[in-house]
């Protein structure tokens, strides 16, 4: 294959991902930053999508030690609480307190360059209640939060 034909082969390729990246309503990317905000402070979660699946990816260069961030989803009523509690947690523990129901979903804590995933069941949503997402890294949640609309 002469490389023009392999770079429009890949060029196809790239378009296609993102194509289904765009069109894909069960999925979100969520960019972290060593400046400690999210890429987005909104999304929603459709309820005909029987899970949902999210990205979170540290794009900055800090550890986690210093600057981790995680995603957690809990309904905004129970938001500040399940933060505070999360942080005496500890980075073990990706600062969420172990079997805490008030947690929909969370990602673990990555460090700059990181990348992780979480896919989860939408039966814990309701239509009507208000979510919030956060970062609930010691000191973040105030200001790394966003709000999820149930649609
Ligand atoms: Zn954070």
């Amino acid at each position: 294959m002469t490389n023009f034909k392999k770079s429009h082969v890949i060029l196809a390729a790239l378009l296609f991902t993102q194509y289904v990246a765009a069109n894909d309503k069960c999925k979100i990317s969520i960019e972290a930053n060593d400046a400690m905000a999210f890429s987005t402070k909104s999304f929603e979660v459709s309820k005909s999508c029987t899970s949902f699946e999210i990205t979170l990816t540290h794009v900055g260069k800090m550890t986690k030690q210093v600057m981790g961030h995680n995603l957690v989803i809990t309904s905004t009523a129970d938001f500040s609480s399940v933060a505070i509690k999360g942080m005496s947690a500890g980075i073990d523990n990706n600062y969420v307190t172990p079997n805490d129901e008030r947690v929909i979903a969370n990602t673990i804590v990555i460090g700059g360059g990181e990348s992780t995933s979480i896919k989860f069941p939408t039966g814990k949503f309701e239509k009507g209640t208000d979510y919030t997402f956060f970062c609930s890294f010691p000191g973040h949640y105030a200001i790394m939060k966003g709000k999820i609309s149930v649609i």
